[in-house]
């Protein structure tokens, strides 16, 4: 057992956590940050995602919940950020102000500070163009997507979610080094597995590493391990509440893919054009998007996806603001339906999808439609339920700040609102 003291343990490096990190190290704080994953220095192929998405030990196929949804986080410094498509939009900001948080400022500041800027025809694809052309003829509201990405250092490559290795999309890991260098300890391939509480009063972590079991002590604790990982932690600490874990969203997602001569989207990063105007009204957003690796392609829509010819092929993402109705267990497993109203959404949206594919150049009898699947997991620490307006638990000194204190689905691309929030949490110290 080792014991040392800290002001603050943060546990995760990916959007709540790093950020943490480097903002209450600018403060002059002493932080521990606890990463589960181990420091990976190649990203960007098929081969490296192995080391670092949450797989199944024999397939290698990401998990699922109980009721099939592709489940997609990871595991590493950065956490899920390394892999994300770098689409930088800000979600939930009513809700979140209904609840008494205002992020704006810390919006606009992480706006600024990950040089957002809509993708330009520096990175289009001659497909995703053609989706752009053809969802604009139809009436739709289709609009280039804000990006986190450096459109010059870019090498349309296509491969965001393997890691960039050109270094020209944001990620978390940007700020866990600027943390590194302002004096933060990180220990990697340490995983948390409860806090330690003392009368109420969160002391400490405890957790496994390579030389079996640590803990550590400090005078606040901070969970950052997402949104199907901090409710684990949370669950093993002894800590009596039964809607920890409960409440979980995922913005359930589906592909729908068809062939086009001609024209492709395989030299680009993912999600180039969105149409957010059925946010509001109908729940959905729609974006071109296809996965450029076959092999993802057949995790999520079977041989007919795997056998999909790249050079012909584009595609379309639709979704949704997904119903709270999942759980993950004290072990990590997740129950995780899609429900009737999330169907509803979903059919929505895939019929404007292939509407639009089709007037692209899509070949009508091409059009396949993926699985339900799902990225941005939370809620499963929400504000108003685990934790208050100001991150904090029920226990002293335990906050939380990752995706799982989402009030509701975003249906949107979260990291800014939860970089917003740790930025937020950070000044309240
Ligand atoms: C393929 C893909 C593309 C995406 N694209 C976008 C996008 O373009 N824009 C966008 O806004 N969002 C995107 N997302 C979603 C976004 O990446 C996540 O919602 C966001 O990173 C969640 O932040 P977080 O802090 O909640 O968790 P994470 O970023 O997942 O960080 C959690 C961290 O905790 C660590 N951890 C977990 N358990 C433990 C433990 N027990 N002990 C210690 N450490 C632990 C993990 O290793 C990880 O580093 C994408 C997601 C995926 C999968």
């Amino acid at each position: 057992m080792r014991s040392l003291d800290y002001d603050f343990i943060i546990v995760g490096s990916g959007a709540g956590g790093s950020t943490l990190g480097w903002e209450l190290a600018k403060k002059g704080m002493s932080v521990l940050l606890i990463e589960r994953g181990h420091d990976i220095k190649k990203v960007g192929q098929f081969r490296d995602i192995l080391k670092f998405y949450d797989l199944y030990k024999y397939t290698k196929t990401p998990k699922k919940s109980q009721e099939g949804v592709i489940l997609y986080r990871t595991f590493m410094p950065g956490g899920t950020t390394v892999v994300s498509t770098g689409n930088g939009v800000t979600g939930l900001e009513n809700k979140m102000s209904e609840i008494g948080i205002n992020i704006e400022e810390e919006m606009e500041e992480t706006i600024r500070e990950l040089k957002v800027l809509p993708s330009s025809e520096k990175i289009h694809s001659n497909g995703s163009e053609a989706i752009y052309n053809a969802a604009r003829d139809l009436g739709y509201m289709m609009e280039p997507m804000p990006k986190f990405i450096d459109q010059n250092k870019c090498v349309k490559c296509g491969m965001c979610v393997f890691g960039c290795k050109n270094n020209a999309k944001w990620t978390a890991k940007n700020y866990l080094d600027k943390a590194d260098k302002l004096g933060v300890q990180i220990e990697y391939n340490s995983k948390v597995e409860r806090v330690i509480i003392k009368d109420n009063i969160a002391i400490g972590v405890e957790g496994i590493d390579n030389d079996g079991v640590f803990k550590y002590f400090a005078s606040n604790i901070i969970l950052a391990a997402g949104g199907l990982g901090t409710p684990v932690i949370i669950k093993n600490s002894n800590i009596y509440d039964n809607e920890v874990g409960e409440n979980l969203f995922v913005d359930i997602f589906v592909n729908v893919y068809g062939i086009a001569n001609g024209i492709n989207q395989t030299n680009e990063p993912p999600m180039e054009f969105v149409d957010s105007e059925f946010h509001d009204s109908d729940g959905f957003i729609i974006s071109s998007f296809i996965n450029r690796d076959n092999k993802i392609r057949f995790i999520e829509a079977g041989l007919k996806g795997y056998r999909f010819p790249n050079k012909k092929l584009i595609g379309m993402m639709i979704k949704i603001v997904d119903e709270s109705s999942g759980k993950v267990f004290s072990n990590g497993i997740v129950s995780k339906p899609v429900k009737a109203s999330d169907w509803e959404k979903l059919n929505k949206g895939i019929e404007i999808s292939k509407e639009i594919l089709i007037k692209a150049g899509a070949d009508e009898n091409s059009i396949l439609v993926s699985n339900p699947q799902g990225a941005h997991p939370g809620g499963t620490a929400a504000i108003g339920k685990f934790v208050d307006n100001k991150l904090h638990s029920k226990i002293n000194n335990l906050y939380v700040c990752d995706g799982s204190v989402f009030p509701e689905s975003p249906g949107l691309p979260p990291i800014i609102t939860i970089v917003a929030l740790a930025k937020r949490l950070a000044k309240s110290f």
